[in-house]
C-alpha cells in the first residue's frame, strides 16, 4: 500500500474510532509515529474518555522522569476507580502494549507481569 493511502486510511480509522468510541483515539509513538486506537466495546465504560486520555502515554521522548511519574500517578489514580481495568489490563498484556498506562500498569509493570 502507497504511504498517502496508509496515512488516508489511518485517518479514517481514527475518526471512526473516535465517533464510535469517545476513547482517545490517537496516541504518538516516542518516534513520532501516529498510531489508531480502534474501537472496543469495554472503551465505552473507560475511565480516562475524554481529556484526561493525555496522561497516560508520554507526550514526547524529552519527558523528565519526575513528570513521568507524576503524569503515570495521576493515571492510575483514574485507572484505581475504572470500571472496565480488568478488560483494559488484559487487551494491553494480549496485545502486547508497548507504551502507556493500561489497566492501571506502565509498560514496565505489564512486561513484570507477563514474567511471572
Ligand atoms: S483501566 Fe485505566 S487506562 Fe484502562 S480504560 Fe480504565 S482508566 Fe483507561
Amino acid at each position: 500500500m502507497a504511504a498517502g493511502s496508509l496515512e488516508r486510511l489511518t485517518e479514517i480509522l481514527v475518526l471512526l474510532s473516535w465517533g464510535l468510541s469517545g476513547y482517545p483515539a490517537v496516541r504518538v509513538e516516542p518516534g513520532g509515529e501516529t498510531m489508531a486506537i480502534l474501537p472496543m466495546g469495554w472503551t465505552a465504560m473507560a475511565a480516562c474518555r475524554g481529556s484526561e486520555g493525555a496522561l497516560f502515554f508520554a507526550p514526547d521522548v524529552s519527558e523528565r522522569k519526575e513528570e513521568r511519574l507524576e503524569r503515570e500517578l495521576a493515571a492510575k489514580r483514574i485507572c484505581t476507580s475504572c470500571p472496565v481495568r480488568e478488560e483494559c489490563l488484559t487487551n494491553a498484556i494480549d496485545h502486547r502494549e508497548s507504551h502507556g498506562i493500561w489497566g492501571g500498569l506502565n509498560e514496565v509493570e505489564r512486561r513484570s507481569l507477563l514474567r511471572r
